[in-house]
């Protein structure tokens, strides 16, 4: 057995397979490809967006694959440059047409985008969305406890999830403490640090002692944690080693070790200032 039939429950009663796949820098021939390889490996989620300019190569995967719509959970995120009242829905519906599905199972407001100041804006758009039936979950994505805090004083629904940068070197406790306090579940995004958190020493020694590789240790921390990850990939190699998560356990002194060694070192942009439109 893998990884891949685990499930998480959302809050709004939605469950997420808590394995996925994320296709951030694969261009959209390749997404194809690497999407179908994963669905054929097993994989039922697929974590994409509007800015990885891939989800036509990811619909063409879903479509050739033959399983039905329900059967594979797919995300994608409205971009910067789409935020607003209105111009978010229509930014869904554009990603609906780009992936060739009716609706998606998550959309995620991609990043505060601080000198727009147009995500509150955005979310009264996904609420309505949600309310007609549209898509199955809303949720955000870097949001920091200060974007947590001021939503929860106007929205209808909290988001049923916050994807944020998670690896043992950029734990973001506050984040992560902010989201799940008021039952949003954590999706780890660069959940190996971009591959930086494989050459950790303490991490190669969990491994070679538990006769896995680093990435499955990395990986496993993170579901023993009830995080989600979405770790991307283009190697079928690769895709199996990161769902083969069940036939070992991190002891509390393994869990312990890994929790230590959070040095603050983002791999990603810093959502405070980060306010490119992501349009091309
Ligand atoms: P990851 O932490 O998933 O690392 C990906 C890197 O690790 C690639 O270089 C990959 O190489 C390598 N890798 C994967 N598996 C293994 C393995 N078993 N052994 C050795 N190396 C491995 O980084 P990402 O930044 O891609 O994050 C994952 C996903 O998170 C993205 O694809 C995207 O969906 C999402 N994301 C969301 C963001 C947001 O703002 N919401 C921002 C960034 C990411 P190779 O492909 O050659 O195997």
């Amino acid at each position: 057995m893998n990884a891949l039939t685990r499930t998480v429950a959302l809050n709004g009663g939605v469950e997420i397979p808590q394995v996925g796949l994320g296709v951030f820098q694969v261009p959209s021939d390749g997404a194809r490809s690497v999407v179908s390889a994963a669905l054929a490996a097993g994989y039922r989620h697929i974590d994409t967006a509007a800015a990885y300019a891939n989800e036509v190569g990811v619909g063409e995967a879903l479509r050739e694959s033959g399983l039905r719509r329900d059967e594979v959970f797919v995300t994608s995120k409205l971009r910067n440059g789409d935020q607003g009242r209105g111009t978010a829905a229509a930014a869904y519906a554009d990603t609906c047409e780009r992936l060739a599905v009716e609706h998606l199972d998550l959309y995620l407001i991609h990043w505060p985008n601080p000198a727009a100041g147009l995500w509150q804006d955005s979310w009264r758009d996904l609420e309505d969305l949600l309310d007609a039936g549209r898509v199955r979950a809303i949720g955000v994505s870097n949001f920091l406890p200060e974007h947590l805090e001021e939503l929860v004083g106007f929205a209808r629904h909290l988001p049923a999830v916050n994807q944020i940068e998670v690896h043992p070197a950029f734990q973001q406790r506050e984040a992560v403490a902010a989201s799940t306090a008021r039952g949003i579940v954590v999706e780890a995004y660069s959940p190996l640090g971009q591959g930086s958190a494989l050459a950790a020493s303490a991490i190669g020694e969990i491994a070679e002692a538990r006769g896995v590789s680093p990435a499955q240790v990395v990986l496993r921390w993170h579901l023993q944690h009830g995080r989600v990850v979405i770790p991307k990939t283009t190697s079928p190699e690769r895709m199996a080693q990161n769902a083969d998560l069940e036939g070992f356990v991190l002891s509390p002194k393994d869990m312990a070790v890994i929790d230590g060694l959070d040095s603050g070192a983002r791999t990603g942009n810093d959502p405070r200032s980060f306010s490119i439109s992501q349009i091309r």
